[in-house]
């Protein structure tokens, strides 16, 4: 079992994920990438976001990654997907981005990206700190490169404007209202939606580590002045990231919040109508709505599930025969860009969705489902402990069920997960069905089940 490594890379606060652990684990990582590499430079992109430990982090980072060989190129602040898609695009031997996403502005984290943009899960990590404390600095003459690179966010903008019709958004000109919640997207949606030729209006747009203006995480009660925003400015949509970046939610004309399974379903419905059809299956992990499996079948597509996580839908996806990845947060994976989510080609996607016609009309293409999220605490024990009554349950009644990843047990128009958290001491259960009342019913249900 890693030790510091959770589902997604290393979180942890200030005084957890202290400068000297990011050094080691740092000298750990640059000779894990350097392990895999047959050639002789090994280069590692470095990319943080606005948290106010970002900068000491950073150089922690760069030095153990240069101490023990290998050449540091630092994009400094800029969004997780910014950071993945420059993985490819100088085709780089991996990539480290201090950012904690969506979590408070107290944490921060070290997420790992390998060469082909797949970020590094737990397994993976466990392979890495085994190299922690072996992996020592090289003699003086073999030291890494340290060079800055201020273009990542430009080349970016350039590369998602490629996979967007901008006449078709410069003549209609969408107005949209742009919620960067003090995070990475201040540095790149703004210029993004100017470029694609929208009309827009920002929210919590000027960088600030301390998220003042909304909690970091994009939820229905976090973007209660977005909503406000869209509707009493007659805009045709408002868009939320997360604070790297990689997420994203839509507000509707009407100031309806889209939860992230639907725009990941919508997601789908644009490419597919773009490129005349599904080609492949559609991946989504084991939490996300019947919705997405819905719009695939109607599409004439399947859906492939997965454990929650960015790095095993990205996994899943280079296995073959996919037409693209997404989350239930938000997250969506548009495999002609990069294999990571990005939240601004998705943005970029809607604004040229905007231009056929309303979001509230596209959103009628989606079915709705209802969905409740409880959160229970627990430690590591009670963790398995809620699991396997769950999964005993589900055995006994002989339900329909798949234990990738906690218990998803499927009811035909519902279905329920229990499932531990990779990084927090919570089981979550997620309950979904055609309507709000069965949905808090099954999610209560088997609160009571998993606590015994
Ligand atoms: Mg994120």
């Amino acid at each position: 079992m890693a030790r510091y490594f959770g589902t997604n890379g290393v979180r942890g606060r200030f005084d957890e994920l202290t400068p000297e652990l990011a050094l080691r684990l740092s000298q750990a990582i640059g000779a894990y990438f350097k392990n895999q590499n047959t050639k002789p430079e090994t280069r590692i992109i470095v990319a943080r976001d606005c948290r106010l430990t970002g900068d000491v982090l950073r150089s922690a980072v760069v030095s153990g990654l240069a101490a023990v060989g290998c050449d540091v190129i630092d994009i400094g602040i800029a969004s997780s997907p910014t950071a993945e898609f420059m993985v490819k695009k100088l085709k780089a031997d991996g990539c480290v981005i201090i950012s904690a996403s969506h979590n408070p502005p107290e944490w921060n984290a070290l997420k790992v990206v390998d060469g082909r943009g797949v970020s590094v899960s737990r397994e993976r990590g466990e392979e890495i700190e085994k190299l922690l404390d072996k992996a020592r600095p090289v003699e003086w003459d073999k030291v890494g490169k340290i060079t800055m690179n201020d273009m990542a966010t430009g080349m970016h903008i350039e590369a998602i404007m490629k996979f967007v019709d901008t006449k078709k958004i410069k003549a209609k000109k969408p107005k949209i209202v742009l919620d960067c919640g003090n995070g990475t997207a201040c540095f790149i949606a703004p210029k993004l939606f100017k470029e694609l030729g929208c009309n827009i209006l920002t929210l919590n747009s000027h960088p600030d580590g301390r998220f003042p203006g909304r909690p970091s995480e994009p939820t229905e009660a976090n973007v209660k002045e977005l909503i406000a925003l869209v509707k009493s400015s007659g805009a045709d949509a408002g868009i939320a990231w997360d604070g790297d970046g990689d997420r994203v939610i839509f507000v509707d004309e009407k100031g309806t919040y889209v939860i992230g399974d639907k725009v990941y379903a919508l997601s789908i419905l644009w490419k597919a109508e773009k490129e005349g059809g599904i080609k492949g299956d559609v991946i989504t992990t084991v939490a996300t709505s019947k919705a997405v499996e819905d719009v695939a079948a109607k599409l004439g597509s399947r859906v492939r599930y997965t454990a929650i996580g960015a790095p095993y839908l990205s996994e899943e996806m280079i296995k073959g025969n996919a037409f693209m990845g997404g989350e239930e947060v938000g997250g969506v994976i548009w495999p002609e860009c990069s294999l990571a989510k990005d939240g601004f080609l998705t943005g970029a996607k809607l604004a040229e969705a905007l231009c056929e016609k309303k979001l509230s009309e596209w959103l009628k293409e989606v079915p709705t489902y209802y969905n409740v999220k409880l959160k229970l605490e627990a430690d590591d024990k009670k963790k398995k402990e809620f699991v396997l009554r769950a999964l005993a349950h589900a055995k006994k009644n002989k339900f329909v069920h798949v234990d990738v990843d906690g218990v998803r047990i499927n009811f035909g128009d519902s279905w329920i997960i229990v499932r531990p958290s990779g990084t927090e001491n919570y089981v979550r259960i997620f309950a979904e069905a055609r309507t709000k009342e069965k949905a808090e019913r099954l999610a209560k249900e088997y609160e009571s089940i998993a606590t015994g």
